[in-house]
């Protein structure tokens, strides 16, 4: 019991510190995206202010920011603070992810194998999170990666438990909520709702079932709403101006990851 409660600490630590690792990869994504892949992806991170090299000692996650005090090296200038925050919440999310799926001991090879799966959707919701944020659009190149990557994960699922049920409730809860947002930005002429949250909430659908789709839409919509009603009070915007609605759904299916079950069994208990 020690053992498999010492690996599981051990589990969760190794994966936060991958999350602060990937964390700073998204951020140089996000800004390379931004950059309409002017530079490729390798090579070390510059500076965007004075395009100086960051020296890989001034380069480690979080530590380095707290280290330079959000400023940079050479040029004094700021370094957003999302840099650190990225980092932080994909380290903090990767662990949660390892304790949700390997709580109580469920080491088995299929646990293992959706973590990896997890871990890159987890990735690529946080890039979303974040561009959609700064820019209102939810960038095809992850979008599109991440919905090849869901369809993959739904069959290995299928393949390797070999229930089939698992297979029409994820395709159906994609296509459903696909088609549900499209009819929403159709009647809205997409004020509401844009291509790029269609897309997304296909993949919410995908990779979430049914069960997680609804906890987690309704979690999206609560949250937006309640942004909503909050930025009109507080005069920040006028009714009818766009807030993205990406960002929403992102938390929505952390909701439905984490607590999906939890809720639809807590629900189904309180009413039948
Ligand atoms: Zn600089």
């Amino acid at each position: 019991m020690y053992n498999i409660l010492m690996s599981f600490y051990l589990i969760l630590f190794f994966l936060f510190l991958v999350g602060l690792c990937i964390g700073s990869f998204l951020n140089v994504l996000i800004y390379r995206l931004e950059a309409k892949k002017r530079k490729s992806l390798n090579g070390r991170s510059f500076c965007p202010h004075c395009e100086e090299k960051i020296k890989w000692s001034d380069n480690i996650p979080v530590i380095s920011w707290l280290i330079l005090r959000g400023k940079c090296r050479s040029c004094k200038k700021e370094i957003s603070i999302q840099y650190p925050l990225v980092e932080l919440s994909t380290g903090l999310i990767f662990a949660a992810t390892g304790y949700f799926f390997l709580q109580f001991g469920r080491f088995t090879a299929l646990n293992f194998i959706n973590i990896v799966f997890w871990l890159f959707f987890i990735s690529s919701l946080i890039a979303i999170f974040v561009y959609d944020l700064k820019h209102r659009i939810i960038p095809d190149e992850i979008i599109y990666t991440a919905l090849a990557v869901a369809l993959i994960y739904v069959l290995t699922n299928v393949v390797l438990t070999g229930n089939i049920s698992y297979l029409i409730d994820h395709l159906l809860s994609g296509l459903l909520a696909g088609g549900f947002f499209f009819t929403l930005a159709t009647i809205s002429n997409g004020k509401w709702m844009g291509g790029g949250d269609i897309k997304l909430v296909a993949l919410m659908g995908l990779i979430l079932g049914w069960q997680g789709t609804l906890v987690a839409l309704y979690a999206a919509f609560f949250l937006g709403a309640l942004v909503g009603v909050f930025t009109l009070i507080s005069g920040k915007k006028k009714l009818g101006s766009k807030i993205p609605f990406g960002p929403f759904l992102v938390i929505g299916t952390f909701v439905g990851l984490f607590l999906g079950e939890h809720l639809v069994s807590f629900y189904v208990k309180l009413f039948l």
